[in-house]
Formats: structure tokens, C-alpha cells, sequence
């Protein structure tokens, strides 16, 4: 039976008809450059800031505070250098989590080796920030707290609106890296106190190499790309109209439909949980089951090789992930799941499956069935597995 089954939308998602069809005349008739002119290019300069108000309005922020960048890469570098070099003066702490992407983690690296302090919040079991921890943390010289918004490996969502209240009454500068939260579950930068936000295109439906970053009035930002007067002074460089009208329609489809999608992935998600853990013995449900997105799954199962189970399953069609840092080449297990406590060699047998609308119970039964055939078939050729039921069965 051969079936494709993608179930690694947190890596990146496919790209709607509707929004492939909406940028497609910015590439030919509507090729124009927003900075002229010339009433040809009006246009584009519209099409641009008809997409910000877009994304302004399912943010509940001010359409002069969203700023467009090549990605949610990009805008986390800009909110953490740029706020770093800004506040230098004020002082050179700077407080994150164990958790976050590489993006955030890279770059207080890079700030590192200039002269920053970087504290790293711990998380409990299911990977919610330490807000205790976080509390104590905050000195005097702090000068920007950047906690992401939903996990991208275990789908933990954090307590953002506490986070934000906890940093303004300190009267510092909170970012949260919201990529996998925007266009999947409510935002409100108001509401949950956020002054600065990234997210990105390819992570809602939209296109690769667009996205954004939020960045409330009065912070004073400097920026990051020089050159043209574009994006208010803040953000150089023509504007990629294609990609800025193709991320506005993925997030007015993704703001129109939301509550119910939000129904239709919890249902396949729960679904999921529910029949791994009653098909497959010695398996452990990672992140918190409850404050978790609404399209995430991710399992550790005891005494199996996580890389092992994802080229079986691509075997069969199905695309997923696994916890360890494979791209990189490194055999380490994921940072994220090292956090929440688990053991190496646990660590090692993860496999996170990211849903979408278009996963249905069908593909859930099918996946569950071929999961639960390979690791059997690993199990039983791991020796390691072999003593433990010989141990188990003596008692
Ligand atoms: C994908 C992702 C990013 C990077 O976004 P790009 O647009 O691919 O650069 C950053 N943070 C999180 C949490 C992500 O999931």
C-alpha cells in the first residue's frame, strides 16, 4: 500500500494555490518597485501595505510596527543584535531559555563572544519556562528577555502574557520567537504584553524566504539591513512584493479559519496520542498535553534509534522528524529534549510528527499501524531490548 503521508509541517508547510495565485502577478504584470514614482508602481506599494495591515490586524499591534524581513531567521537576529547594540549602554544581560531555535540560541552565541551575559532558563518536565527562575534572574543590567512563544520540537506553549508582564514591570524589552505559534493559535501583542515578535511565511502556508518582525513603538531598534530608505529606515532593501502579498494571503486564510482548523488538528492530534500510547508499549509523550499546539506530536520510544524509524518510515511514505540534530551531520541528541530531562539514549528515540488541516484519522490509523510495525521489528533486533523483557519477565 503505498501512501505519502506529511506529517513535518513544523519544518515547513506546503504553500496554498490561493496564495501561489495572489503573488503570481507581482512576478509579471505588477513588477514594479514600491519606491517609485510613478503611478505604475502604486500598485505594489499598495499591495505591500495592504499585506502589513494584514498581519497588523491578527496581531491586534499597529500597522507601522510590522516590519518585513527574508524570514523568521532573520528577524530573530535582528530583535536580539539590534536591541543588544541599542542597550549596550544600559548594560549587556540578556535572558533566554535552554529551548529556544537555533536562530535565537546561534545568535546570543554571536553576543556572547562580543561581551553579553546570556542567562538560560530552565524548563520542568514538559518544557514550560521556570517563571521563578526567570523572576530572580532579572538584573539590573537586563536589557532584553526573549523567550519563544510555542516550541517548535515538542509544541510546549509558554506562558507569554506572565513572561510579558513580569518583563514590562521590570521595564524591559520582551521578544518572543512566535514562528510556530503565528497563523496556528491566537495572538494578541497587546493583550499578552509583546514588544517585539518574528514569524514567518513558510511556517503558515506561505512562501519561503518572507516574514516578519514585530517591533513596538518606542523601542529603539537600529537597523539591521543598510542601505535604502526602506521599511521606515529600519529594514533595507527592494521589497519582495511577491513573497509580502503571498505571507498577507496565508495569514488572512490562516486568521479566517482558524478556530476550526484549530478543532479539526486537535482532534487528529489527540487521536494520535491516544493510539500510540494504547498500540506501542515503553513509549513517553514529550511537552506538555495540554498547553501544547494544536498540530504537534512528538514520542520518545525506549530502545530504538530515532534516525532508524524515520528512513523505515520514509520508506512507507511518510515524511516526520526526529529529535536529534541530524542536518548538522552531529549525532547529539536535541537540545529541547535534553531540557525536559530526558536521558541520552531516550533522547535518541524521538520522532515528532507536525500535523495540518490535511491530515486526516485515515492517515492518522496508517501511521500509527507502521510505527508500531517498525518499532517492533527494531526492538527486536536490539539486544539491549532482548534483556529487558528477559529482566522484566523474571520478576
Ligand atoms: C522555522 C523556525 C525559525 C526559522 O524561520 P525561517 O523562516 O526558516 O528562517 C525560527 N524559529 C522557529 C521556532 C522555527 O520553527
Amino acid at each position: 500500500m503505498s501512501r505519502f503521508v506529511y506529517l513535518d509541517n513544523a519544518a515547513t508547510t506546503s504553500t496554498r494555490k490561493e496564495v501561489v495565485e495572489a503573488m503570481m502577478p507581482y512576478f509579471t504584470e505588477n513588477f514594479g518597485n514600491p519606491s517609485s514614482v510613478y503611478d505604475f508602481a502604486a500598485k505594489n506599494k499598495k499591495a505591500v501595505n495592504d499585506s502589513r495591515q494584514t498581519i497588523a490586524d491578527a496581531l491586534n499591534a499597529d500597522v507601522r510596527d510590522v516590519y518585513f524581513t527574508a524570514g523568521g531567521s532573520e528577524a530573530d537576529n535582528w530583535a536580539l543584535i539590534a536591541t543588544a547594540e541599542a542597550y549596550e549602554e544600559k548594560g549587556k544581560h540578556i535572558i533566554t531559555s535552554k529551548i529556544e531555535h537555533h536562530a535565537i540560541l546561534h545568535t546570543c552565541d554571536y553576543l556572547e563572544k562580543r561581551g553579553f551575559d546570556i542567562t538560560y532558563i530552565d524548563v520542568d518536565e514538559n518544557g514550560i519556562i521556570k517563571l521563578d527562575q526567570l523572576k530572580k534572574a532579572i538584573r539590573a543590567d537586563t536589557i532584553l528577555i526573549s523567550i519563544m512563544f510555542a516550541n517548535n520540537e515538542i509544541g510546549t506553549i509558554q506562558p507569554v502574557k506572565e513572561i510579558g508582564a513580569i518583563a514590562r514591570e521590570h521595564g524591559i524589552p520582551f521578544h518572543t520567537d512566535a514562528v510556530q505559534a503565528f497563523g496556528h493559535i491566537p495572538i494578541d501583542v497587546d493583550g499578552m504584553n509583546i514588544d517585539m515578535l518574528s514569524a514567518s511565511g513558510h511556517k503558515l502556508h506561505g512562501p519561503k524566504g518572507i516574514g516578519f518582525l514585530y517591533i513596538r513603538k518606542g523601542l529603539k531598534l537600529r537597523s539591521f539591513i543598510h542601505g535604502g530608505g526602506q521599511e521606515r529606515k529600519r529594514r533595507a532593501g527592494t521589497e519582495n512584493v511577491p513573497g509580502i502579498v503571498g505571507l498577507g494571503k496565508a495569514v488572512s486564510m490562516a486568521a479566517s479559519t482558524m478556530s476550526e482548523r484549530v478543532r479539526k488538528e486537535e482532534e487528529v492530534r489527540n487521536y494520535l496520542i491516544e493510539k500510540i500510547e494504547k498500540t506501542i508499549p515503553y513509549c513517553r509523550l514529550n511537552g506538555d498535553r495540554t498547553k501544547r499546539l494544536p498540530n504537534n506530536v512528538n514520542f520518545s520510544f525506549q530502545f530504538i534509534e530515532g534516525e532508524s524509524l524515520l528512513i523505515m518510515l520514509d520508506m512507507e511514505g511518510i515524511c516526520a522528524s526526529s529529535g536529534s540534530a541530524c542536518t548538522s551531520g552531529s549525532l547529539d541528541p536535541s537540545h529541547v529534549l535534553l531540557a525536559i530531562g530526558l536521558p541520552h539514549e531516550i533522547a535518541h528515540g524521538s520522532l515528532r510528527l507536525t500535523l495540518s488541516e490535511d491530515t486526516t484519522l485515515e492517515d492518522a490509523d496508517y501511521v500509527v499501524e507502521k510505527i508500531a510495525g517498525i518499532v517492533d521489528k527494531l526492538r527486536s533486533m536490539s539486544p539491549l531490548y532482548e534483556d529487558f523483557v528477559r529482566k522484566n519477565s523474571h520478576k
